[in-house]
């Protein structure tokens, strides 16, 4: 039954609501790929696919505009699907079921999928408008949410335009023009372990209470890492003798660690001073991080004595590394003030076996800088013989304040709006790295209508800003129809 049938424009809820009822989390798009084929081929438009299962959607340039540069429109088809605390939904099988909740549109218990779904919608709703516009390729690309398979598959000449308008973002009245790149790094730390120190004290020190957050969006705020704090605790009370057994903290690659666990060995006599140390240091952090992350907390408590410690020279080697290891900011915009370029977050350490692995998640909007802070990373890792794996990353997207689609776009925003809109860059990723690295000499620029609390199930959208922002997207285009 239609719920959104009310909403203006109807196109544009038309097809939002058709998509609600064809489940499409990340690599199961196939069903809403068959939808915008078949709504493409209803309406006669040129379509094809590529190998990845990427879709493009040709609508020829209104009459008059022929010669205008062509654009493409883009927006990714699959969703994030994540259900309340208690509801059962399985997001290969059941639509979602969507519920109007005073200006916004949201889901029952689930998310919603308007991150990316609108963005598909307002481009199925283009097709049926007559206004002046250049030819436009609607690109629609398969798995953005876990891994950015569209993306990183895509073919530069797959797409003709070299103008792309990625409908991605969040925020109406925004306007983006640069993303960074990011790239993993996985160290393997070989550890050498012997027996047991007679008499040795074992103990658990913790680091927690602290606000932890996304390791992009949140890196500015200086907030503590735990896996930092417990190496510069551990490395105050090296003297002590202590040897390490085993070592964790973090919850995930890409978010601040909230906490971080150690468990030492501290040898007969030195208890006092290793207490000391830790003491002292915790002080330190504390002043430190007051402001940032006033909830910090260190424990000495008891610990248990289930692996073999690992030697005094094991211990120090690691302990030194997890100091010289970069984290948090390391450079921030030239072009944009406020903005961070490149930062690296040592997100997880854990330890299985005689193998600590510690993984950094490096985050940059100038690719070399991405690339010249991994082989940092490389080359403190092989001080001390740890091997290094970095899996495939994304590249960034550089600010090009000069760009025809941002002047463009201002120009329309204010006419229609009465004001500027906010030019904006993302420490996060976003599918245009992977576009500005393919298409060469493309312009981008990302914008999307409001919506708050993706990838949750409080994600809602505005219905006033998506009718705005449909308005605004016509009036761009109809003004990058004059060549
Ligand atoms: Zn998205």
């Amino acid at each position: 039954m239609a719920v959104l049938s009310d909403l203006k424009p109807g196109n544009v809820w038309k097809h939002f609501e058709a998509f609600c009822n064809i489940p499409h989390p990340s690599g199961h798009e196939e069903g809403i790929a068959k939808y915008i084929l078949d709504e493409a081929a209803k309406l006669g438009l040129a379509t094809r696919r590529d190998d990845v299962g990427n879709v493009v959607v040709v609508q020829p340039a209104s009459a008059g505009a022929e010669n205008a540069p062509g654009l493409v429109l883009q927006g990714h088809m699959d969703m994030v699907g994540v259900a309340a605390k208690g509801v059962t939904h399985d997001f290969t099988k059941d639509p979602i079921c969507c519920l109007i909740d005073g200006d916004f549109v949201k889901a029952k218990g689930t998310t919603l999928g308007a991150d990316n779904g609108i963005g598909g919608a307002i481009m199925l709703a283009l097709w049926e408008e007559e206004f002046p516009h250049p030819e436009i390729e609607h690109f629609f690309t398969v798995n953005e949410e876990s891994g950015m398979d569209g993306a990183h598959g895509l073919q530069g000449d797959f797409l003709k335009g070299r103008q792309l308008i990625n409908l991605d973002t969040e925020e109406f009245g925004e306007i983006y023009v640069s993303c960074a790149g990011g790239g993993d790094s996985v160290l393997s730390f070989s550890a050498e372990r012997a027996a047991a120190t007679e008499g040795a004290e074992t103990l658990l020190l913790a680091v927690g209470g602290l606000k932890g957050g996304h390791s992009g969006a949140d890196i500015h705020l200086g907030r503590c890492s735990g896996n930092k704090a417990v190496a510069r605790l551990l490395s105050a009370a090296l003297d002590s003798g202590l040897r390490i057994r085993t070592l964790r903290g973090g919850k995930k690659r890409n978010a601040i660690s909230d906490f971080a666990e150690v468990v030492v060995d501290v040898p007969p006599g030195k208890g006092e001073a290793f207490r000391a140390a830790v003491e002292d240091t915790t002080a330190v952090l504390k002043s430190e991080f007051a402001l940032s992350d006033g909830g910090l907390e260190v424990s000495v408590t008891a610990g248990s004595a289930d692996a073999l410690p690992m030697t005094e020279a094991s211990t120090a080697a690691l302990v030194r590394l997890l100091i010289a290891l970069p984290h948090g900011v390391l450079a921030m915009s030239a072009d944009m003030p406020d903005l961070v370029e490149t930062s690296t977050n040592i997100g997880t350490v854990e330890t299985t076996g005689d193998t600590v692995k510690i993984v950094l998640l490096t985050r940059s909007a100038v690719t070399s800088s991405l690339a010249m802070v991994k082989e940092r990373i490389r080359t403190i890792a092989g001080f001390v013989g740890a091997a290094v794996e970095e899996p495939q990353g994304y590249p960034g997207w550089k600010p090009n304040m000069d760009s025809r689609l941002l002047h463009v776009g201002k120009e329309v925003h204010r006419k229609m709006f009465g004001g500027d809109p906010a030019v904006k860059a993302i420490h996060a990723g976003l599918e245009c790295g992977l576009f500005s690295e393919k298409l060469s000499g493309v312009d981008m620029i990302s914008i999307g209508p409001d919506m708050a609390d993706v990838h949750t199930p409080d994600e809602r959208l505005s219905i006033s800003s998506t009718a705005k922002f449909f308005d605004f997207i016509k009036g761009l285009i109809e003004a990058l129809a004059k060549a």
